[in-house]
């Protein structure tokens, strides 16, 4: 099996959305966009040891690799469309390479979004999606927009992605469902979609909450305090807590993909609903503050979350 034989088989999937003139094939895919919105793009990278283990089996790694793209596409308020996939394998190994496809038509099916292109390279595993997406014109949901006296929430829960990560780093047993948190992430599509109109500021938990609400904070010149006790978490990580009073996996790890965004005052009829309608937790963590810097009141955090450099 060449390269070329590989993209036909594995990555060359019936087109159904009629905005794309031409999707794999040619040397480039066309789509037009309807007037009046924008196009949201966004690129995330899956390297095995970093992101995955090699014991992670393909179909998560697909999973994860079109998850985090949507996720992003997501905390921008906006409808992912169509997606890119460059993947650079060591070899050619076609159980893993069904398994790997067949995971990412199913998700990008579930939300609708169609392959449109990619590139397919030799080397060390790797897989790079690009994301694109469509929002009305202006409409984009920012980190920028946080204003003094907003609310801070968080859909979901926190941390339950960094707990399973902690257990494998020290040999614990994880169970399945925890493996699944980890690796099989819910973008929070719906969920971006309809606060648009009410959010003031968003961003997707992937690198941990305190670093991420701060990428809010500093983009909207003000700062935050949030109550740690406040940040939903599942029993088993409260346990864990309570042994250890450490609150650095929901405050510091990554992975979650759930996420955090302000709301003017006055929108808490309006967030129930859309709490409802998406059956989606949403928490209310803390306060916009004029003064700067991110204050977690309950426990002062380590500072750690994730940085590649
Ligand atoms: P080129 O040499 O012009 O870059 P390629 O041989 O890389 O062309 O790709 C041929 C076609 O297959 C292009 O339409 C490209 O977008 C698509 N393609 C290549 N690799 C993938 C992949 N992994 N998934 C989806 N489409 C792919
Ligand atoms: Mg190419």
């Amino acid at each position: 099996m060449n390269e070329f034989d590989l993209i036909r088989e594995y990555f060359t999937w019936p087109i159904k959305d009629p905005s794309i003139a031409l999707g794999v094939g040619d040397d480039a895919a066309l789509f037009s966009l309807e007037q009046g919105y924008q196009l949201v793009t966004t690129t995330d990278t899956l390297t095995e040891s970093v992101h995955f283990s090699e014991s992670t089996p393909a179909k998560e790694i697909a999973h994860k690799s079109l998850a985090v793209n949507l996720s992003d596409i997501a905390a921008m308020g906006a409808k992912p469309k169509y997606f890119t996939l460059s993947i650079t394998l060591p070899k050619i190994d076609q159980s893993w390479l069904k398994e790997f496809s067949d995971s990412l038509r199913e998700l990008s099916g579930h939300y609708e979004v169609s392959l449109i292109g990619g590139d397919t390279t030799r080397g060390s595993l790797n897989i790079t999606i690009t994301m694109f997406g469509i929002v009305e014109s202006s409409k984009a949901l920012t980190r920028s927009g946080a204003r003094p006296g907003d609310g801070v929430y968080v859909s979901g829960m926190i941390g339950d992605a960094g707990f399973c990560f902690w257990k494998l780093s020290n040999g614990l047993i994880t169970s399945n469902q925890e493996l699944k948190r980890l690796n099989c992430p819910t973008p929070r599509v719906e969920l971006g979609l309809k606060l648009k109109n009410l959010a003031s500021a968003c961003i997707d938990i992937s690198d941990g909450l305190e670093q991420d609400l701060s990428h809010i904070l500093k983009a909207s010149s003000v700062g935050a305090i949030i109550e740690v006790e406040k940040i939903p978490i599942s029993e088993v990580l409260l346990s864990h807590i309570n042994d250890t009073s450490d609150w650095s996996i929901p405050l510091c790890s990554g992975d979650d993909y759930e996420l955090c965004f302000t709301v003017p005052e006055g929108n808490q009829e309006a967030l129930k609903k859309i709490s409802e309608s998406c059956n989606i937790d949403i928490t209310r963590i803390g306060v916009v503050t004029e003064s700067l810097g991110l204050q977690t009141e309950g426990f002062d955090s380590p500072r750690k979350s994730y940085k590649h450099f």
